[in-house]
């Protein structure tokens, strides 16, 4: 059984954590470098992506992530955990870092004002239709040759995969539908 962490530095980690075990995986928080190497494969869960990114640099976390996402550690992430994986931020806030690892460029709070949150469904390649939440939702602006466009939802990407990364702009944690984990725990047993 694959042992795969939630980092729980800020975030929905709970939710996250629920839908890994009930996709048959051993899911536990991971705040520091440690614990981050001992499992098989890494969620970023979504939050406040400044937050999370200030937290991973305090816990002495970016490096360590980096690394092992750079290694070919299976992560995905959702919503700010999409921005933590973006090579690039169409509008960081100052001192704004990512682990990056997808090849894609991100905007954050993409989905605007007046609609902040909302629920759509969401054509998922090889998984289905999925119940998209999107809360504060970032969206893909572009990506490279190596990333592989899962879902798009208004002519605007919210879900990518590039080798061992997956992220979603919206949250598979807070639906009760555990196939994206499920797809992804699938990726951690593959690379295992
Ligand atoms: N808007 C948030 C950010 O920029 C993401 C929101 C979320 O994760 N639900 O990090």
């Amino acid at each position: 059984t694959p042992v795969i962490g939630v980092l729980a530095l800020q975030g929905d980690v709970r939710e996250h954590l629920i839908a890994l075990a009930a996709a048959d995986a051993v899911a536990r928080p991971v705040r520091r470098p440690e614990e981050l190497a001992e499992v098989d494969g890494l969620v970023i869960p979504g939050g406040e992506s400044t937050t999370i990114s200030k937290l991973a640099v305090l816990f002495g976390m970016l490096e360590p992530l980096r690394e092992r996402v750079r290694a070919g550690m299976p992560v995905y992430g959702t919503c700010a955990g999409l921005i933590m994986l973006a090579d690039k931020i169409l509008d960081p806030r100052s001192g704004q870092e990512t682990i990056g690892g997808i090849e894609m460029i991100v905007r954050r709070n993409a989905f605007g004002r007046q609609n902040e949150s909302f629920e759509a469904t969401v054509e998922v390649l090889g998984v289905g239709p999925v119940e998209g939440v999107f809360i504060r939702a970032p969206w893909v602006e572009s990506v490279g040759a190596e990333t592989e466009v899962l879902a798009e939802h208004g002519g605007h990407i919210v879900a990518v995969r590039q080798g061992n990364a997956l992220a979603t702009s919206f949250h598979p944690e807070l639906t009760g539908d555990h196939r994206m984990h499920a797809l992804f725990v699938d990726m951690v047993r593959a690379a295992v």
